[in-house]
């Protein structure tokens, strides 16, 4: 068991490019969040996406990080190398009848739309209108997808029994927050038609098995969150509690991200990247060396109710 106070948190980025400040602001905020708790702080490349990933980028962010002080308490861990966790809880899921298979293409899905009379689209993304959900799978059908039922009342031998995936948590940020998955999103993908595990299942499966008890993320992935809760209560796994970190915009207003184009991280000057981050947080700058930078930021975070945002 963990010493100290049970906390475990992590940080999960995808190696789809070197960090940037955006996700050095998340990478801060959650090594902060750990040793204001008196916790452990994990690092998990989330290379499941592979079409995506960009070979080296890993060692990159790892030594983006190592410059930065920002130093794992266990050694990282690899998604590309726990299919197997992912394959049994779908399994899993199958067996329950909460998964099902989808042959789908996305022309597929916005005839079916169509022919429903509504278009409704979320993040440009197409709202499933669980064409598959209760047709037998035809025979010589290839399974294009695996998708998750959202639709459902869980039954009584179910982990959740009666649980409906109208989900309600609350955000340690953010505050009380509130979505139906069915309406929203939809059932949804959690393997993909060219096989790679989606972003939804590994990171539910991965936090449970390494025993994360807070997760700290960027508030772009907040959306995620009741999905991730609808498929822990499936799951039987428990749910971690949640604080999403304020975003980093561009000059044009939008989230600066990977896509847009945002710096790397300059590795010559961590001190000038974490001040940059710990502003976005409320952090005042500190001169000096980056390790007492972080434990001024370490102490500030403590005295403020353990919170890695300040005031
Ligand atoms: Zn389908």
């Amino acid at each position: 068991m963990i010493a100290g106070s049970g906390y475990l948190g992590r940080f999960a980025p995808s190696p789809t490019g070197p960090l940037h400040v955006g996700s050095l602001v998340a990478a801060l905020a959650s090594w902060l969040d750990a040793r204001a708790h008196n916790g452990q702080w994990l690092l998990r490349i989330e290379d499941v996406d592979t079409p995506r990933t960009v070979a080296g980028v890993d060692q990159t962010i790892l030594q983006q990080l190592s410059v930065c002080g920002l130093h794992p308490d266990t050694p990282p861990v690899w998604q590309s190398q726990r299919s197997a966790l992912y394959q049994s809880a779908l399994q899993q899921l199958i067996a329950q009848g909460l998964a099902y298979a989808c042959t789908c293409s996305r022309k597929d899905i916005e005839i079916a739309l169509v022919a429903r009379g509504h278009t409704r689209t979320r993040h440009a993304e197409l709202v499933y209108p669980g064409s598959c959900r209760l047709a037998p799978l035809h025979p010589m059908a290839r399974a294009r997808a695996w998708r998750l039922r959202t639709d459902v009342l869980l039954p009584p031998h179910a982990p959740a029994p009666g649980t409906t995936a109208h989900i309600t948590w609350h955000d340690r940020r953010l505050g009380p927050q509130a979505q139906d998955v069915a309406q929203a999103v939809g059932d949804f993908v959690l393997q993909r038609a060219d096989g790679c595990w989606t972003y939804q299942l590994a990171v539910v499966v991965d936090d449970a098995a390494q025993g994360i008890s807070h997760v700290v993320r960027g508030q772009d992935l907040a959306d995620n969150t009741a999905r991730q809760i609808w498929l822990q209560r499936c799951l039987g796994l428990p749910t971690p509690q949640y604080l999403h970190t304020p975003l980093v915009l561009g000059a044009d207003g939008a989230k600066l991200s990977k896509q847009n184009g945002a710096l790397p991280l300059d590795l010559s000057k961590p001190l000038q990247a974490l001040n940059t981050a710990a502003a976005v947080l409320g952090w005042p700058a500190q001169a000096g060396s980056v390790p007492e930078a972080l434990a001024t930021w370490t102490a500030m975070a403590t005295a403020h109710g353990g919170s890695p945002v300040g005031p």
